[in-house]
């Protein structure tokens, strides 16, 4: 979870660019580690390019990873329904309907966030439909082919990284020690998608398992590490 990136002779002709006038005072902020992306306000992500303010979450390399994987997974040409819970930026649910034929929806609680995502949806010139929705408090009303979240998923306790400080904190952390999305959303699904993708903290694998496999007691289950080597996304086939 670190949002943090080492700043390159690039980023700051970026900032020098977009902040003629205020340069210095610019650099100083992302030197005390204010991301240096809410300031140049967008970041690529996997196959499009993702606004951000403090509003979302800024999107991480290990979730571009997940998009990847799902796709290589499912059939992209197929006009599955897909479900991006927690979708904050709208960069998952933008990047799977981008090259593929897809009809994403993204759900959040947050308002503000929706509202980026609907604008990154624009501005990468894909359909994408965008609800405000608590999946904390609320069902998930329609069936989907393929549901996928990145939610919060940070345990109160945990250590972070200081640069998180400066994002939505409703974005990172979560009660039950980081699970309750998983658990919530897990028993949402009314259908049985044909797959269900997850991003998770490193030592979260086993107890979210256990979850699916009490909703989906004959799934396959499939727990795999980021490019880093650590654990980070959890997939579901129901069967
Ligand atoms: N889905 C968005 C992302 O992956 C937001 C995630 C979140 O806010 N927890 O970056």
């Amino acid at each position: 979870m670190f949002s943090q990136r080492t700043l390159t002779d690039l980023d700051k002709k970026l900032l020098q660019e977009k902040f003629p006038t205020t340069y210095e005072e610019q650099l100083k902020k992302v030197e005390n580690g204010y991301p240096i992306q809410y300031l140049l306000g967008d970041v690529p992500f996997f196959n499009v390019q993702i606004k951000v303010n403090e509003n979302v979450l800024i999107p991480r390399f290990e979730t571009e990873y997940l998009v990847e994987k799902i796709l290589n997974r499912v059939e992209t040409k197929q006009n599955l329904k897909c479900l991006d819970l927690c979708t904050g930026s709208g960069c998952i649910a933008i990047a799977m309907a981008k090259d593929t034929n897809f009809s994403c929806t993204g759900i959040d609680i947050s308002t503000p966030a929706l509202k980026v995502a609907k604008e990154n949806a624009k501005l990468n010139n894909v359909v994408v439909e965008f609800k405000q929705l608590d999946i904390l408090k609320e069902e998930i009303e329609e069936e989907y082919d393929i549901i996928v979240a990145n939610p919060p998923y940070i345990g109160f306790q945990e250590p972070v990284d200081n640069s998180t400080r400066y994002e939505p904190q409703i974005a990172l952390f979560a009660e039950e020690n980081g699970l309750i999305f998983y658990r919530k959303i897990l028993e949402s699904i009314k259908n049985k998608p044909k797959l269900i993708a997850f991003e998770i903290g490193e030592n979260e694998g086993i107890a979210i398992k256990n979850l699916a496999i009490q909703r989906f007691p004959n799934a396959s289950i499939s727990i795999e590490k980021d490019l880093a080597g650590k654990i980070r996304y959890l997939f579901i086939e129901p069967n």
